[in-house]
């Protein structure tokens, strides 16, 4: 028995034999049955588990995953099983197990000396476990697997003037041309009942809420698509247009930047909508595939010094280096989209043209190595994340390579296809803000040395001025999609620092979760407890840039994550989701 918690692949082993069993690697349909009594360590005995797969099987985080999906047992029932199989495989525990593949159809197992009188039996049986649970299952399966319907789309939203840029406090002149596009892209995905879910990625600083918004509701009248269903993210490039107006008066520019701001905005909202509608519009038969890899250059940048932290790389600091991608072929199996993720700041570059660093460059590597298909960056909690080395375009290219070639290596790995219904959940959280300064405490910072802290004191006096009191809440949202039976993709708002992916993906109860940020509303900062209570730029110095009043209360990760709990528990629970079949048309 195989007790190594190294990842395993394709390569298991037996209470009764010690050799591998080494499922085909061919991508073709293939159903291999395998069943897995298992016992518990008190003697309860559960169910076998009926897995048919797609012909791959590999060891995954959170249990032994084995294609596609198991159709024939509830969910609760699927993950205990699932789970001690994995503890048998890579712990060794207690319990008693044995695990023995059939193959059907052109599938081989290729392991030559599984008896042959065994070998019949277990079909025998097999068959009748089939029979019993799983027969309807197997035509499920092929019809789900080709029941999904997808598109992508794109549009360029490169500004055609030169105008102010995001993501550096300290510019102090309009851009000077470009290195390379910006784009928004529409990743549109529908399910066997109609359910559509709109993934909207882009290469631009934040999402303004109020953008959101606006393209939520015009989603909803047009398509009738619900603003759960409508996922929103930017790459947080910092060599994008300023497309948020209420920094302009804070980083002193004049009215023109406000115009500025505000006239891109708008014609960025058509470009979405237009964008989501061609999308929608090419809808045709796809499959849905989850694979993923590995990429190292991001690094965490609170680097503890003189008391604070420092932005300066800290390779103390915990990252997240995950590359999760989600594969859409056509019908045919031939490549249409890729959406892969990666959490890390988009600031190799600070120069003065239109570039979406390494996320534009991964993108645009990937559409040239395959073309044809359109390639998706979604932004992961990255808020304390940067790529190192920085501050030259050749860096930013050399990352965009690598974070490609992680894509490349995850396509090299068995996909893993996705099954089963779309499900989407969003709700609110509203987050408290640490006790604002004083009336006093503000007229004494509006004569700082520091032209930043003199601008924020300003903005907080005139809120106390105008409203009686700075605003001391956030509403936040949080949301969920259910990619079929396995992938739980969270979207979170703000620039998340990387505790909440490495929290999340532990704690959700999901074969594969996948943590965005950046999502739906960026409106600053959001850090772990762990990083407001540590101190610097993430847990409230950013705060001096915006009209925020200051950090975040020390609830703030507690709210959150029961939050995301009482999402992903809608998506995985239909009745609270409120959905219909064809309910999202
Ligand atoms: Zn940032």
């Amino acid at each position: 028995m195989n007790k190594s918690r190294k990842p395993v692949q394709r390569n298991f082993s037996t209470t009764t034999d010690d050799r591998p069993l080494t499922l085909p690697q061919s991508k073709s349909r293939r159903h291999v049955m395998a069943t897995a009594p298992c016992k518990s360590g008190d003697g309860d005995t559960l169910a076998p588990l009926l897995i048919l797969s797609a012909g791959a099987c590999s060891v995954g985080r959170s249990g032994v995953q084995l294609g596609n999906a198991s159709m024939s047992l509830p969910r609760r029932q699927w993950v205990r099983g699932r789970r001690q199989l994995f503890q048998s495989l890579t712990e060794g525990c207690a319990c008693h197990w044995a695990f023995e593949f059939v193959s059907f159809g052109s599938a081989n197992v290729s392991h030559q000396r599984v008896a042959r009188q065994r070998m019949k039996s277990r079909v025998l049986i097999s068959i009748a476990v089939l029979c019993i649970t799983g027969l309807t299952a197997v035509v499920e399966l092929q019809a789900a697997d080709t029941a999904w319907r997808a598109a992508a789309a794109a549009t360029v939203i490169t500004p055609e003037q030169p105008m102010w840029m995001a993501g550096y406090a300290a510019r102090d002149k309009p851009s000077e041309g470009k290195v390379q596009d910006l784009f928004v892209k529409v990743l549109a995905i529908e399910d066997a009942a109609g359910q559509r879910v709109v993934i909207v990625t882009s290469d631009l600083i934040g999402i303004p809420r109020a953008l959101r918004e606006s393209v939520a509701a015009s989603v909803t009248e047009r398509h009738g698509i619900p603003p759960q269903s409508l996922l929103l993210n930017a790459s947080h490039t910092h060599c994008g247009p300023e497309l948020r107006a209420d920094r302009a008066p804070i980083s002193g520019e004049s009215g023109d930047r406000v115009r500025q701001a505000e006239d891109y905005l708008r014609s960025l909202e058509q470009k979405i909508l237009s964008t989501i509608a061609t999308a929608l519009d090419q809808l045709a038969p796809a499959k849905l595939e989850y694979c993923h890899a590995r990429c190292g250059f991001a690094m965490n940048r609170r680097l503890p010094q003189d008391g604070t932290y420092q932005n300066s790389p800290n390779p103390e600091g915990p990252v997240d280096h995950a590359v999760p991608v989600l594969v859409v072929p056509n019908a045919a199996g031939e490549l249409q989209s890729l959406l892969f993720g990666y959490a890390c700041h988009n600031t190799t570059l600070g120069f003065f043209q239109f570039c979406g660093d390494y996320a534009g460059y991964a993108q645009e590597f990937l559409e040239a190595d395959h073309p044809g298909i359109t390639a998706f960056f979604l932004m992961g909690c990255g808020g304390d994340q940067n790529p190192y080395p920085r501050s030259k375009l050749e860096l930013a290219q050399q990352h965009g390579r690598t974070l490609a070639n992680s894509v490349e290596a995850a396509l090299q790995t068995p996909p893993r296809p996705l099954t089963g219904a779309l499900r989407s959940a969003m709700q609110t959280v509203t987050l408290d803000f640490a006790t604002p300064p004083s009336r006093e405490e503000l007229l004494q910072q509006k004569v700082s040395d520091n032209q930043y802290e003199r601008r924020h004191a300003e903005v907080l006096l005139a809120e106390l001025d105008s409203t009686g009191s700075i605003r001391a809440q956030y509403d936040y949202p949080v949301q969920a999609l259910r990619f079929g039976d396995d992938l739980l993709m969270v979207a979170l708002a703000g620039e998340v620092v990387v505790d909440y992916s490495l929290k999340l993906k532990e704690s959700l109860d999901a074969p594969i979760v996948w943590i965005a940020g950046y999502s739906n509303d960026v409106f600053g900062y959001v850090p772990s407890l762990r990083v407001l209570r540590e101190g610097g730029y993430e847990a409230g110095g950013a705060f001096m840039y915006s009209r925020f009043p200051g950090p975040f209360a020390d609830s703030v990760e507690e709210r959150i994550l029961k939050t995301v709990d009482a999402t992903v528990a809608e998506v995985f629970n239909e009745r609270a989701a409120g959905f219909t079949p064809a309910g999202g048309r």
